[in-house]
């Protein structure tokens, strides 16, 4: 029987990689221009960084991770998000004693045993940043303006950027209590999953998508109006600097991470085209995550963006996209005895920097012009019994038909004028 990859994930074929590089591209040039530099972290990890780390009580923690057993009886997974293993490894090279803050930025697949739809996968690429050892709010404003700016960079002009603060444990402490309280006469209408959230974790009941969920809250106390004075003054310059670096978001109380270790500042990038999965992107502050994981007690602030739903929305916006660069030179022979002249040839034009390729069939001239075709050669260049007796070849444009005859002394340039006329 035809095996084929596992459902929710995909094969990036050659067609696709040229726009797969070109988002890279633009997402590590820009998270280079902020100053922030790669870190490559492993695939998998201890399953309880990410129990501690994304937080037990999480959807990709309770239900979403890919966990097993090793040989040597460790319980692995498959990282569903960077930011835990990131803070680990900050944590693991004791980055925290040097100086701060550090700038990271990953990029890679990620895992979770989700339900594969549109835009939805089990295998997906997040490009994401992380930058430790500041609580500075004008931080918390460069991280969403890079972000915006590499959404922007992609040619993607519709987007919303929400933003919210969620506080600090202290004066998140008080809105939870608020918030079970309005919460607490509608607990029957809500669903099966925010009934339990209501005691364990109020705050996601808001961003539940459920409609019942959603008319169950209307009219529900926000956090904004229970910031302590230091969570309200990070909050209101975190506004100051986003104004000044000219990008616009929506205030969305609705907004939140429900665990302790997030703090102040939420956000998260919406693409009202892409439908159902709209949002591209998100993150916010992680004052107490370092902690959590072993390290020193120290400020952190992140975000991930899905580069599926990125390409999905290039796509969707019409932008231009990239193609396959195509071959230089296809190496055409009529006779197959003139092999060693043609691998010379194919060998020297490589030397100079010409993506080239030859016939490895011993098929009729007729048909290595065809393949040449086929695969998009910009250029053909034939050595049949008259080239090998004169010492010339011919060079055959692809594009315009036109054909011209050079000795080996004026190949180079004859071939960077052909390839550059375009
Ligand atoms: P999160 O880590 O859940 O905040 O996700 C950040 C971004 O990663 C989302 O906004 C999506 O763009 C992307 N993402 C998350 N889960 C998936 C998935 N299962 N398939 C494709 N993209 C995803």
């Amino acid at each position: 029987m035809q095996i084929k990859a596992p459902r929710g994930t995909c094969d990036i074929l050659p067609s696709d990689a040229a726009k797969w590089n070109a988002v890279e591209t633009i997402m590590r040039e820009k998270a280079a221009l902020f100053g922030f530099h790669e870190v490559r972290t492993p695939i998998f990890e201890h399953t309880e960084l990410f129990q501690r780390g994304v937080g037990e009580t999480t959807d990709i923690v309770s239900k979403e991770m890919y966990t097993f057993d090793d040989r040597g009886g460790r319980s692995i997974t498959l990282r569903p998000e960077g930011t835990a293993s990131c803070v680990r490894s900050f944590v693991e090279h004791s980055l925290f004693s040097g100086a701060l803050p550090v700038k990271w930025f990953y990029m890679g697949p990620m895992f979770r045993y989700d339900r594969p739809q549109a835009g939805r996968f089990r295998q997906f690429h997040q490009f994401g940043v992380e930058a430790f050892g500041s609580n500075s709010p004008y931080l918390d404003a460069e991280v969403i303006t890079l972000m915006v700016e590499i959404v922007q960079a992609l040619g993607i002009e519709t987007y919303e950027l929400h933003l919210n603060s969620v506080g600090c444990p202290t004066c998140r402490q008080h809105y939870r209590e608020k918030l079970i309280e309005f919460l607490k006469p509608m607990e029957k209408q809500l669903c099966k999953d925010c009934q339990e959230r209501l005691y364990k974790n109020p705050l996601r009941v808001l961003d539940c998508k459920v409609p019942t969920c959603q008319e169950a809250i209307q009219g529900f106390p926000v956090m904004a109006d229970y910031l302590c004075d230091a969570c309200r003054i990070h909050y209101t310059a975190v506004q100051e600097a986003l104004a000044i670096n000219q990008i616009r978001y929506i205030q969305d109380h609705q907004l939140v991470r429900g665990l302790d270790y997030y703090t102040n500042t939420a956000f998260e990038i919406l693409l009202p085209d892409l439908g159902a999965q709209s949002a591209v992107g998100g993150g916010g502050r992680y004052n107490g995550l370092i902690q959590e994981i072993g390290g020193p007690n120290m400020p952190g602030i992140g975000f991930a963006l899905g580069i599926e739903r990125l390409l999905l929305a290039r796509e969707a916006s019409g932008t231009a996209m990239e193609t396959e660069k195509s071959l230089d030179v296809f190496v055409a022979l009529q006779r197959a005895d003139y092999r060693s002249i043609a691998l010379e040839i194919v060998n020297e034009l490589r030397k100079k920097q010409f993506s080239a390729d030859k016939d490895y069939q011993d098929r009729s001239m007729k048909a290595q012009m065809k393949y040449a075709g086929k695969i998009g050669a910009r250029v053909v260049l034939i050595i049949g019994d008259e080239e090998v007796v004169s010492g010339q070849f011919t060079l055959r444009n692809m594009g315009t038909g036109e054909q011209v005859r050079v000795g080996k002394n004026e190949m180079v340039q004859t071939l960077n004028e052909m390839l550059h006329a375009r």
